[in-house]
Formats: C-alpha cells, structure tokens, sequence
C-alpha cells in the first residue's frame, strides 16, 4: 500500500522504504560475515517481524532456515509487563542451532529479554537478536540487540510489519502514526 493510500492517518514518515532496503542489505552483509561456516536458524516474532524475515532472508548470501514464534506480552493496553505467553512454540528442536531473532521493534525490551532467556534455556550454540527498530529512549531492561536496523524517538509507529488494530502492517515505510487515530 502506498503513501497516498494513507496519508491522511499518519503524522509523518520516519523511515522510507528505499532506506529501510539499503539498511537491510547492511545488516545482512553482516550478518553474513558473522555467521560465516555457521549453521543459521532465523526465528521470527508473528506477526510484526514477517516482512523483516522476508527482506533480510533474501538478502543474505548463504542457506538459511526459518521458525516462527508468537508471543502475547500481558499489559495494560499498549504497554508491555514483561509477563509474556507462547501462543505459538518453534516447530524444530533448536538444541545447539545458531539462532537469530528477528523482531520488529524493541521498545521496553521485555518481552524480547523473555524471549532471549526462554531459547537459551534450550541448550542452544548461540542466541542473537536482530530488530528493525528500537526505541532507546523507553527501554525498562537492558536487552542486547547485535543488530539494530533504526533507532527512532518514543512515537507509536506503524508500518513493515507493525500494525496499529491489525492494519497498517502492509506499507513498506515506516510512519509515526496521527494522534487522531487513536485518540
Ligand atoms: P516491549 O516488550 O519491547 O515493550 O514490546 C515490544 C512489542 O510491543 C513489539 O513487538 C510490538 O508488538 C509492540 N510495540 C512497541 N512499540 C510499538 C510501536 O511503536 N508500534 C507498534 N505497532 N507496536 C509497538
């Protein structure tokens, strides 16, 4: 869906889609680099970081497999408690797999913090985190994220990936959602 389609929803533009390409190929570069002679087991977060899988998986220059996990973060409405739910588990065993996490955005951090420590637990090789965006400033847990596509201010964002009531997950920019959307 373009800009057009929607212009009148959203504040502002704050990640274009030619940057969120060029910023995707870098991180795969990378990622490349580091997993080199290394089994990779891609593991995403349904549903906000589908087209982050998607993009980065084709990015990268090497065999990659793909799971898929969804989580509920308990909370008082948009904000996240830390108390988190498997609403669906991986499909494969990952005992000893290089994982990596693909995620949309870190914002508080703890529902990606929970994620971390519930794999690791597994008795895997390696766990790293890979997140679109993350917003510094409304961290609550320190979480370590090897690669970060954008850092953005505090704002509700909508857009690749992330929805606002389920829609919006389908532009290929990101965008600070209007005020009189949701108020
Ligand atoms: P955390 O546990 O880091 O606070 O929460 C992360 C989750 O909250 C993300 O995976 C995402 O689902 C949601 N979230 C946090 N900030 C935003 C935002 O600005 N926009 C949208 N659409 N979801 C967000």
């Amino acid at each position: 869906m373009d800009l057009a389609a929607i212009s009148g929803d959203i504040e502002r533009v704050i990640v274009t889609e030619e940057a969120l390409q060029a910023r995707i190929k870098e991180l795969a570069a990378q990622v490349d680099k580091d997993y080199e002679g290394k089994d990779l087991l891609l593991v995403g977060v349904l549903k906000g970081a589908v087209m982050a899988v998607a993009d980065l998986s084709r990015a990268l220059q090497r065999h990659v497999e793909m799971d898929w996990m969804a989580v509920s973060s308990y909370g008082s409405g948009t904000k996240s408690s830390g108390v988190v739910r498997i609403l669906k588990d991986l499909d494969r065993d990952i005992t000893g797999r290089n994982v990596l996490i693909v995620e949309d955005i870190v914002d508080s951090g703890l529902t990606l913090s929970w994620l971390k420590s519930n794999l690791e637990s597994r008795g895997v090789g390696s766990v790293e985190i890979l997140s679109i965006l993350r917003k510094p400033e409304a961290a609550k847990v320190h979480v370590d994220v090897k690669y970060v596509g954008f850092e953005i201010p505090p704002d509700f964002v909508i857009g690749y990936g992330l929805d606002f009531d389920e829609k919006y997950r389908n532009l290929p920019f990101i965008a600070v959602l209007a005020k009189h959307m949701y108020s």
